[in-house]
């Protein structure tokens, strides 16, 4: 089914592209559009895109980005760590001196790709705020 008035979501039943959204939001991007920015700081939501106007108040990313950063930093550099430690066998204070700053950093860069893909995945499933049910009717509009 398509609908003329708009690519993503125009009509409560239209399917919305989850992979194109969630690629959109790991980028910072309004996972409607494309084009508006997600974020307004490290990974404090705009209230809505300023481009199409979707309102972004809606989504519920909660504890799930953290959770996937600590997930995703967590099995690789992991491994890692370990295999250095048992491989090469380096003093502790070298192992802080590296791992500590690699996790930072790597978790630092991984938060707002989690919190985006997660906002785009809810607002292509249209969960919560996001043209399910309980949403408001004009947000989709
Ligand atoms: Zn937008």
């Amino acid at each position: 089914m398509t609908n003329a008035l708009n690519t993503f979501g125009g009509t409560a039943t239209e399917k919305r592209p989850v992979w194109e959204a969630m690629k959109r939001g790991m980028m910072g991007k309004c996972p409607k559009c494309g084009e508006g920015k997600l974020f307004k700081s490290y990974v404090k939501n705009h209230d809505e895109c300023g481009v199409c106007g979707q309102d972004f108040r809606g989504h519920r990313a909660d504890d799930a980005p953290p959770y996937l950063t600590i997930m995703l930093v967590g099995h690789i550099i992991i491994p890692v760590a370990l295999w250095v430690e048992a491989e090469f066998d380096p003093a502790m204070w070298v192992q802080f001196l590296a791992w500590l700053p690699i996790l930072l950093i790597s978790s630092w860069f991984t938060l707002p790709i989690a919190k985006g893909a997660m906002i785009g995945l809810q607002w292509a499933n249209r969960m919560h705020g996001f043209g399910g049910p309980d949403a408001d009717p004009k947000a989709d509009a």
